[in-house]
C-alpha cells in the first residue's frame, strides 16, 4: 500500500534490504495514483512528494534509485526543484525522469541541462513507463551490490591488514619486481626505517640478494614457502644482520605479490657457531686421546714383542738343561723322576709354543700400523717359493702358478699368507701321491680370490671353519704344527677387508681361497 508523502510504502514482495526507494513527485493526486498504480507491480518503495518542498525534504536523508518529477507545479516547478536536487551531495548523482505533458524542445533542453536522464510523456503507457524506471531500479540496484562488496573487500584488507601488523616477524609486500607494496610494523622496529620511506621503494634495498620465487605458478610454490633461505639484511643505520628467509607468492588481479617474510637468526648462527667450535673441540680431543692411546698400545706390542722373543731363550735353556740332567744323571735317577723331567719339558715346550704364536701375532698387528703398498703378487710369491725352496725339494712337490695381480696390502705379510698356506698343501699330502700345488686368482665383485689348490688328504667338510681359530688342528702328532699358521692368514687378509675359508672333502685335496679388496687408489 502506497502512503502519504511523509512515510515510505513497503510493497511485501521483496525483502526491504534488496528493494530499493522511487520518489514519485506530482502536484495532482490523480497522477500520483496513477504513477502508483503502474509502478506498485515492480514491487519496490514508493515515496510520494506533492511538492518541490516536500520532494527536497525527501532526498534530504534518504537515497533513490530514480526521482519521477513533475514539470509543471505550483510554487517551485520541476525544474527548479530539480536544480535544488542537483545542488545537494547526496542527490546529485540520481537519475531524475521528468514528467511532462508537452513535447517542447525547449522543455528538453533545460531538462536534459539540468541532467534529466529521461523524459515521460502524459498519457504515460504504462509498460513504457515501467520499463524505464526499471532500468534506474536495475542500475540503483548494481550499484548498491557494487558498493556492498567494496565494503566486505574494505573489511577483508583491514583485517589483513591488522593480521601482518600482529605478526611477530617482518613481512613485506611487494611486486613481482620488488617494488614494495606494504609492510608491517616489524620492519620499520627491524630495520630502523619509516614505513613511508619504504613503500614504493625496491626490497632489495633491504635484503640485496632478493629474488622472486621462480616457481610461483606451480604447484611448488607451497613448497617454496616453507623453504628458509638465508640472507643478509641491510638496516638504515648501515648495519647488517643474517636473515632467514620466507617467501609466499600469491596470484592477485593486480599481478604477482610476494610476501617476504624476515627473521632475524643473528643468535641462532651465533648458537650453531658455538656448536661448531665445541664440535670442533670434541673431535680435535677425540683425535688427540686416539693417537695418545695408539701410542700407548703400539709400546705395549713392542714391549709384548720383545718380550716373547726374549723369554723363549730361557726357556730353551730351562728345556736344554733338564734334558742335559736328564742324561748326566740316568743312572741316579728312578723311572719316576725321568717322567717328572719329561713333563717339564713338555710343558716348557708347550710355553715356547705359546710364546711363539704370540709373536707372530703380535708382527702381524705392527705390521697393520704400516702404509699400504701396491704389492706384486707374482713377486711376493716368487720370494715365498724360494723361501720353501728345502720344502718342495725334499717332498718332490710340483708347485705350478697362474699370472697373479697386484694389490693394495704389506708384502712381508702377504707372503706369509701365501708360504703357510703352499706349506701346508706340501705338509698335509697324500702318501703315495706327488704333491702338487697349484695358486691362481680371479677378479670377482670388486676384489681378487686368490686359490691354493693341492692333491693332499683333504678334510672333512665339517671342519673347515674350525681350522682357522688358534691352536685348532685336525692332523694332531702324525704332522708338526703348532695351529697357529690359519690362524695367522684370517687375521692378515681380514685387516685389509678380505676373507679366507676352504674347500675340502677327505682323501680329496683341498683349495684355500682368500679375498683381498681391489683398489684402484690407495685406500685409506
Ligand atoms: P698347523 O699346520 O701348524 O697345524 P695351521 O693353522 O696351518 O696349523 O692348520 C690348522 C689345521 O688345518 C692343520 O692342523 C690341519 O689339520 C688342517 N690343514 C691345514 N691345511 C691343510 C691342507 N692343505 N690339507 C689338509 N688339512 C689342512
Amino acid at each position: 500500500m502506497p502512503e502519504t508523502a511523509s512515510s515510505v510504502a513497503i510493497a511485501p514482495a521483496k525483502p526491504a534490504t534488496s528493494r530499493v526507494k522511487i520518489l514519485l513527485v506530482d502536484d495532482s493526486e490523480e497522477n500520483l495514483m496513477a504513477l502508483e498504480a503502474v509502478l506498485e507491480t515492480l514491487g519496490e518503495q514508493l515515496v510520494l512528494a506533492r511538492s518541490g518542498t516536500e520532494a527536497l525534504r525527501q532526498v534530504l536523508d534518504q537515497d533513490f534509485a530514480a526521482i519521477l518529477l513533475d514539470v509543471k507545479m505550483p510554487d517551485m516547478d520541476g525544474f527548479e526543484t530539480a536544480q535544488l536536487i542537483r545542488s545537494r551531495k547526496r542527490s546529485r548523482d540520481t537519475p531524475i525522469l521528468f514528467l511532462t505533458g508537452y513535447h517542447s524542445d525547449e522543455h528538453l533542453l533545460r531538462g536534459y541541462n539540468l541532467g534529466a536522464a529521461d523524459f515521460l510523456f502524459k498519457p504515460f503507457v504504462p509498460e513504457i513507463l515501467r520499463s524505464k524506471v526499471s532500468v534506474f531500479i536495475e542500475l540503483a540496484r548494481n550499484s548498491q551490490i557494487q558498493r556492498q562488496q567494496a565494503e566486505v573487500l574494505r573489511k577483508a584488507e583491514q583485517k589483513f591488514r591488522a593480521l601482518l601488523e600482529a605478526a611477530p616477524i617482518a613481512m613485506i609486500i611487494s611486486h613481482e619486481d620488488g617494488e614494495i607494496v606494504l609492510v608491517n610494523s616489524r620492519v620499520e622496529t627491524v630495520f630502523g626505517q619509516a614505513r613511508e620511506d619504504l613503500i614504493g621503494a625496491n626490497v632489495r634495498q633491504l635484503l640485496p640478494d632478493w629474488r622472486a620465487p621462480v616457481n610461483h605458478d606451480s604447484p611448488l610454490a607451497v613448497a617454496e614457502a616453507f623453504i628458509l633461505r638465508e640472507m643478509i639484511a641491510l638496516k638504515n643505520d648501515g648495519g647488517f644482520f643474517p636473515a632467514g628467509v620466507n617467501f609466499s607468492p600469491l596470484q592477485t588481479e593486480e599481478g604477482l605479490l610476494i610476501t617476504t617474510a624476515i627473521r632475524d637468526i643473528t643468535e641462532v648462527k651465533r648458537a650453531e657457531e658455538s656448536i661448531r667450535r665445541l664440535n670442533q673441540d670434541l673431535e680435535r680431543r677425540v683425535s688427540e686421546r686416539t693417537s695418545e692411546l695408539r701410542r700407548i698400545n703400539e709400546q705395549l706390542r713392542q714391549f709384548a714383542y720383545a718380550i716373547s722373543h726374549d723369554l723363549r731363550e730361557p726357556l730353551r735353556m730351562v728345556v736344554s738343561y733338564t734334558q742335559l740332567l736328564g742324561q748326566r744323571y740316568r743312572e741316579r735317577l728312578d723311572e719316576h723322576a725321568q717322567q717328572i723331567m719329561d713333563f717339564a719339558v713338555e710343558g716348557a715346550m708347550r710355553i715356547d709354543t705359546l710364546l711363539r704364536a704370540l709373536h707372530e701375532c703380535l708382527q702381524v698387528e705392527g705390521g697393520r700400523e704400516q702404509p699400504l703398498e701396491l704389492v706384486d703378487c707374482d713377486a711376493v710369491l716368487g720370494r715365498s717359493l724360494e723361501n720353501l725352496a728345502s720344502t718342495i725339494d725334499a717332498a718332490g712337490a710340483a708347485v705350478t702358478r697362474d699370472p697373479l695381480p697386484s694389490v693394495w696390502c704389506h708384502a712381508v705379510l702377504l707372503a706369509r699368507v701365501f708360504q703357510n698356506l703352499v706349506e701346508n698343501a706340501i705338509k698335509y699330502r697324500r702318501d703315495g701321491v706327488t704333491p702338487g700345488v697349484h695358486l691362481s686368482a680371479e677378479r670377482k665383485s670388486g676384489e681378487w680370490i686368490f686359490s691354493v689348490r693341492d692333491n693332499g688328504i683333504g678334510m672333512e667338510p665339517q671342519h673347515l671353519e674350525r681350522i682357522f681359530g688358534l691352536f685348532k688342528r685336525l692332523h694332531g702328532r702324525r704332522y708338526p704344527g703348532a695351529g697357529i699358521g690359519l690362524t695367522l692368514c684370517a687375521k692378515i687378509v681380514e685387516q685389509y677387508g678380505g676373507r679366507i675359508w676352504a674347500e675340502s672333502a677327505l682323501g680329496q685335496g683341498s683349495t684355500f681361497r682368500f679375498s683381498i679388496p681391489d683398489y684402484e687408489e690407495r685406500p685409506r
